[in-house]
């Protein structure tokens, strides 16, 4: 299948003469198709509730678009939190699913009205000192260890997950919990990441709802809610084959009707903490080709960098990437894509095939919407890029600035080099 980018040459040109390369770019239209056709694959259950995991794409703005769909904000630490609560989350909208939490992300958590989901057993002394209490709606996160096979070879290994809490030690955790006063429960599982496959939300369902089944049976807690958590993939590649959300709805219906249903449990709400597939393929890094360079291989420099899009660096990630106004020309040049990091994984492509590349053309680097710009840093003083909306009517705005020199040196304010700095940097200007 070929992988279009969702922008025009044409409006990429009108962009860039306002805001200058690089920048992320969001396509508004795509993010709202997304979230109503997930809305509707999951309508089958009264309580189902969507977290967006904050973590993916922290940008208020589109935190925003997704509220109107009923999602929440699944958080981990205490910046994701108070983006929550900016936002306008109430009580209910926040899932807190931190692992390694410091007590007083605890007490901000239960402040705001989220709901804290225990990664450790030891944790409910933490939020039992942090609280004075423990709360009534409480969650745990389970892992079952060992290799968690889905269909056509995908798995993961939860058993090297530092993640979640062993099946012993949930089942003393709902006892302990529900004897400190918790009165509605939760379980959670994260066992899976990026699965390119209808079949791993339904599986992983099966394990959670008989897990649920035998907790409500064994230590009398009544659960509220089952967490899916994140882990439904996007397709990077060209040949990978979309998920189809609304067949993933109903394989969770179905085996909810064959585990829960039966044993009275047909009140109980699904809930998701969805990142990648809620923005991943909605958003792009959008670059300019500055440098060719020809020695032992064929590179092409382009002015944003790992620091933009660290997936590729970090993970040996597939990024597609379309020349514009190149896409029907041949793919006949292999090229390493490069970025400017004085570091030598700083590429976005390795040996890639792509038509000709001149210099000033534009790049388009797919699916970064989610776990793109989130994941930057500023090594090298490499300041991050802008973030641009692009919305259904074909007008755009900007919803992040791009960095400055003064943000990169903001945490010298508190001495006297700072102002030196600032100084240096007006006077270059
Ligand atoms: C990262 C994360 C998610 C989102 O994962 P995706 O792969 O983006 O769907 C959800 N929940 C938790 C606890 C996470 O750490």
């Amino acid at each position: 299948m070929k992988k279009e980018p969702f922008v025009t040459l044409e409006k990429l040109n009108e962009i860039t003469e306002k805001f200058p390369t690089p920048f992320h770019l969001y396509d508004e239209k795509g993010i709202r198709e997304n979230a109503k056709a997930l809305k509707e694959a999951f309508a089958w259950n009264k309580g189902f509730k969507e977290f967006f995991a904050v973590k993916a794409t922290p940008n208020p703005y589109l935190i925003n678009i997704l509220q109107e769909y009923g999602c929440g904000c699944d958080c981990s630490s205490e910046t994701e939190l108070m983006m929550a609560k900016a936002v306008g989350c109430k009580k209910g909208d926040i899932m807190f699913s931190s692992n390694d939490t410091p007590e007083k992300e605890f007490r901000y958590a239960d402040e705001i009205g989220g709901i804290i989901n225990l990664d450790d057993i030891t944790h409910i002394e933490s939020v039992e000192k942090a609280l004075g209490k423990i709360p009534e709606v409480i969650s745990c996160r389970y892992n079952p260890g060992g290799v968690f096979k889905i269909s056509n070879g995908i798995m993961d290994n939860p058993g090297d997950a530092k993640y979640g809490m062993t099946t012993e030690q949930i089942f003393d955790a709902f006892r302990i919990l529900k004897s400190k006063g918790a009165k509605e429960f939760g379980i959670h599982a994260f066992l899976a990441s990026n699965t390119v496959t209808n079949d791993y939300y339904p599986m992983l369902a099966e394990v959670m709802f008989e897990l649920a089944v035998k907790l409500q049976k064994e230590t009398g807690a009544h659960i509220k809610f089952i967490n899916l958590s994140g882990g439904i993939g996007i397709p990077y590649k060209p040949d990978q084959e979309p998920n189809d959300i609304r067949v993933i709805g109903e394989g969770v219906r179905k085996v909810y009707e064959e585990v829960l249903v039966p044993e009275g449990m047909g009140d109980v709400a699904i809930y998701t903490e969805l990142g990648r597939f809620m923005m991943g393929p909605y958003g792009c890094l959008v670059t300019k080709a500055i440098h060719e360079k020809h020695t032992h291989k064929e590179y092409i420099g382009v002015d944003a960098c790992a620091v933009n899009l660290m997936r590729p660096a970090m993970y040996g990630a597939y990024h597609h990437i379309t020349v514009m106004g190149k896409e029907n020309e041949p793919c006949d040049h292999k090229y390493d894509v490069t970025g400017s990091l004085c570091e030598n994984n700083d590429k976005f492509a390795i040996d890639r095939m792509l038509p000709k590349i001149d210099k000033g053309d534009l790049l388009v680097i797919h699916d970064t919407g989610a776990h793109g710009f989130a994941m930057g840093y500023n090594y090298n003083g490499k300041l991050k890029s802008a973030e641009i909306l692009l919305h259904e009517d074909g007008s755009f705005e900007m919803i992040r600035r791009a960095e400055t020199p003064r943000d990169y040196f903001a945490t010298f304010d508190c001495f006297p080099v700072f102002e030196k700095l600032l100084q240096d940097e007006d006077e270059l200007k």
